[in-house]
């Protein structure tokens, strides 16, 4: 696929107006059929094709003109799939290329022409391999993929996969980060450029159509230091997910994941008090796990002020053919729990969640005929939700609240009167406040924040000088981007002054502790965004004198 960028629109809505005329005289019988309608009345006019978005608007100002045109089959088809930005953000997932991880897990796959863990039939790693893992053409395609499938791509969550982040080259990683922002740069700019360093790719994306609002890498705990802190800040990174899997030392051990327990703490501090957001990967049914001792083991992450990650993915174990665990599965040596032993677990798991945590996976995207033993129940999620719905029990965490999601089933929601709710945790040695407007009865939340007042940081040195002594800003969430079946958009969640709100009670509650500065952990497309505010840039961090 080209990658070369196309010419501005004239005028946007003459164009969807057009396209939607065209579209309703071919009747396509699929979306894919729809939207070639729409490239080839694009392309016939020599524009750019409109964003599905923009289709959908037009094609509700002309029924409201001529309701005889109403083809509810086209409008669910351009609605279709809007899920994936109920978050308020497009997600953008590459993958590095290939190489050999300093790691050795047991049940960690290995295939040739792809990164250490990935399988070349799992989605990302699919198109990664389709691109060639260059990091322009995964994000131009990715981007072009949303676009067409009617989800907004202004604010954008990149996430780079592809086992350990950091045992790459350093060359590789800056080259790798710099061409995915350039790529955001040219997706809708009038013509391509390429940027000489990442800084300057960087200062583009804060004016760019495509702004990259949050950078997320994946590595191992032992790999966290303070050099390289500061190289993650220099990408641009504002959340790590960090490979853990479990917090049992023997466990640990017998999996050769070469590191222990201690080194999850180590990272987790001090990746917080560096104002990161934390993400833990968690791998239940290991070898030696019994669901006894995984329910023991995820109650600890969450009672234990040495973890609470601020969101988990839960990667139930599985044996896959290219990993040494499938000779243990031969042997005997390892055996799954059975499917319902797992669903009791994942149960049992997702109903003990603090509010101020995010579930965003129950399972890899792993396609089940890659699975040798283990879960294949590639619904899993909907699965277990579905039995909680059963016996009455609900989902806390933050996932299962998201105001776009909630909506779905209980529209009335949205009128409910927004509240402002302060959870108080320790952690790592700080205190942190996951500050958070909701419906009074917690069932929804429309935007968060997460703030950090770190403890006596035992050495100010392994954090970067423009933060130390300061507040930390590690999150600022609004949800929204809600558009029904019916065409009726009801008011979203965000640019209701809600992050405004929630800043000024986290920086009240910071002056309150004696902080002076408030550091932001700011993603590049969102820099401006806290200038507005008062902030400025010092080093990588947008911060604000709080006198
Ligand atoms: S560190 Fe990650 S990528 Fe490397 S072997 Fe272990 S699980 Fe696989």
């Amino acid at each position: 696929m080209s990658s070369r960028p196309k010419k501005p629109v004239s005028d946007a809505s003459a164009l969807a107006k057009t396209a939607i005329l065209a579209v309703l005289k071919s009747r396509p019988r699929t979306r894919d059929d729809l939207f070639a309608v729409v490239r080839q009345t694009s392309s016939r006019l020599h524009q750019s094709q409109p964003a599905t978005h923009e289709l959908l608007a037009a094609y509700h100002e002309m029924i409201a003109d001529r309701p005889n045109l109403a083809a509810s089959r086209i409008e669910r088809m351009l609605v279709k799939a809007r899920v994936r930005s109920l978050s308020g953000v497009a997600v953008v997932t590459v993958l590095t290329k290939p190489y050999h991880c300093p790691g050795r897990c047991i049940y960690c796959p290995s295939e040739a022409r792809m990164p250490k863990s990935y399988l070349s039939n799992e989605p990302a790693a699919m198109r990664a391999l389709t691109y060639r893992f260059d990091p322009y053409n995964q994000v131009i395609g990715r981007l072009r993929a949303l676009t067409d499938n009617g989800h907004p791509t202004d604010k954008i969550e990149l996430i780079v996969k592809g086992g350990t982040w950091s045992a790459h080259r350093w060359d590789y990683r800056r080259e790798f980060v710099r061409r995915c922002f350039d790529a955001c740069n040219d997706f809708t700019a009038h013509r391509r450029r390429t940027s000489s360093d990442l800084a300057t790719s960087q200062r583009r994306n804060e004016t760019a159509g495509q702004r990259i609002v949050g950078l997320t890498l994946e590595t191992r705990p032992d790999f966290i230091t303070p050099p390289e802190i500061v190289r993650l800040r220099e990408l641009g990174c504002t959340r790590i997910e960090l490979g853990v899997q479990t917090t049992d030392d023997k466990i640990l051990t017998d999996c050769r994941r070469g590191h222990d327990s201690s080194a999850v703490i180590r990272a987790t501090a001090l990746l917080r008090d560096a104002g990161f957001k934390v993400d833990y990967h968690l791998m239940p049914q290991l070898p030696g796990a019994t669901p006894e001792s995984d329910l023991r083991m995820l109650r600890g992450v969450f009672s234990s002020p040495d973890y609470r990650p601020d969101m988990i993915k839960i990667y139930p174990c599985a044996v896959l053919k290219t990993a040494e665990l499938y000779d243990w599965w031969k042997s005997g040596r390892y055996r799954p729990y059975s499917d319902a032993g797992l669903l009791e677990t994942l149960i049992a798991i997702k109903k003990e969640l603090p509010h101020y945590c995010r579930v965003s996976r129950v399972i890899r995207d792993i396609p089940s005929p890659s699975i040798v033993a283990g879960n294949s129940v590639t619904s899993l999620r909907q699965v277990v939700e579905k039995e909680m719905k059963t016996r009455g029990l609900a989902c806390r965490c933050l996932r299962c609240r998201e105001i776009g999601r909630v909506a779905q089933s209980d529209p009335d929601i949205l009128s409910a009167k927004p509240t402002l709710f302060d959870d108080i945790y320790e952690a790592s040695g700080g205190t942190e406040h996951f500050l958070s407007f909701e419906d009074p009865e917690r069932r929804a939340v429309f935007a968060f924040c997460r703030l950090r007042l770190p403890g006596n940081v035992s050495d100010q040195h392994n954090l970067p000088p423009e933060i130390r002594g300061a507040a930390l800003l590690r999150e600022l969430h609004t949800y929204g981007h809600l558009v029904p079946i019916d065409g009726h958009s009801p008011k979203s969640a965000q640019h209701h002054g809600h992050g405004r709100r929630l800043m000024d009670e986290a920086e009240q509650l910071a002056r309150q502790s004696g902080f002076k500065r408030m550091a932001v952990i700011s993603g590049v497309g969102v820099r401006a965004y806290y200038r507005k505010l008062g902030y400025r840039r010092r080093g990588t961090y947008m911060i604000k004198c709080l006198n």
